[in-house]
């Protein structure tokens, strides 16, 4: 049987190579999970860079985003190795790609159910992947929710009330995100990690990253329970003083926000005020 294949022309967002990359049309027709994000490994547009394409539901390019993480392209007979051991960080972005890391460990700590799509996938395996995440990113806040593997046609099954998800196609190098916000911290995070070769200190230094950023969401809460509304500005300068450390960009402060919404309160992040939005709503 033939797949359909739309073809998209990229080009690389550091060196501006173009190229021309297949997708299978079925991404479109089944969409059922929010944006649509194709991983772009090194080789695929240009020799030595990775990114993300950002596309619309039609299929039209919104964006992308540069991985400023260098790393071999996963070897084909690196993701077949994956068996029964126990998963380290190498192996897991081997198996789903930096992006694909990011973004299960994105789901993991914010609460999102995944669901990768992989054929084949023994039961020891999976509960591998899934502990690899629960021990790096476990904290108070989120309710343990499971990565899920499946099978096309048990794809096709799934009904839109598990729309709020993520969905990877390692095969293919796609995602679907049920979130916009970009995955710098989880970036940040990873690229420290493969600094260090042992896997265990990895893994505790991944850990000591969470933690810190659960110390900041504590920490904002506390500050705006106190309080009617505050500016971010000010909210960041506060954290700041607080924490006794440099302040937070404002992406940071839109992940922690989200973070909040999600897993605390939401009426805490309404509580917290933007200028620019004001000036917008105001128009
Ligand atoms: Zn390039």
């Amino acid at each position: 049987m033939s797949v359909e294949e739309r073809e998209l022309e990229l080009q690389c967002p550091k060196c501006n190579q173009v190229a021309s990359i297949k997708i299978p049309e079925s991404v479109f027709s089944q969409k059922k999970f929010g944006s649509i994000k194709i991983q772009v490994p090194p080789g695929a547009v240009c020799p030595d860079h990775q990114f993300i394409v950002f596309l619309d539901p039609k299929g039209l390019i919104r964006g992308y985003e540069k991985i400023d993480i260098q790393m071999a392209a996963p070897k084909e007979e690196a993701i077949e190795d994956v068996g029964a051991e126990e998963i380290s960080l190498n192996k897991a972005i081997s198996f789903f790609g930096l992006y694909g890391f990011f973004s299960l460990f994105h789901a993991k700590l914010f609460g999102f159910k995944a669901y990768v799509l992989r054929d084949n996938i023994s039961n020891q395996f999976s509960e591998n992947v899934n502990k690899f995440f629960d021990e790096t990113v476990q904290n108070k806040y989120t309710t343990p929710v499971q990565i899920e593997f499946l099978d096309e046609e048990n794809l096709n099954k799934l009904k839109l009330k598990e729309k709020n998800s993520l969905l990877i196609d390692p095969h293919n190098n796609i995602l679907q995100t049920p979130w916009d916000e970009k995955l710098e911290f989880e970036e940040n995070s990873i690229k420290k990690a493969l600094e260090i070769i042992d896997q265990e200190e990895q893994k505790v230094l991944i850990n000591q990253d969470v933690s810190n950023f659960i110390r900041d969401v504590e920490q904002v809460v506390k500050i705006v329970e106190d309080v009617k509304e505050i500016y971010d500005t000010e909210l960041i300068d506060q954290l700041s003083k607080d924490l006794k450390m440099p302040k937070i960009s404002k992406n940071r402060l839109n992940v922690i926000r989200e973070f909040i919404k999600l897993n605390i309160s939401d009426s805490i992040t309404k509580k917290i005020k933007n200028k620019v939005q004001e000036f917008l709503n105001f128009l």
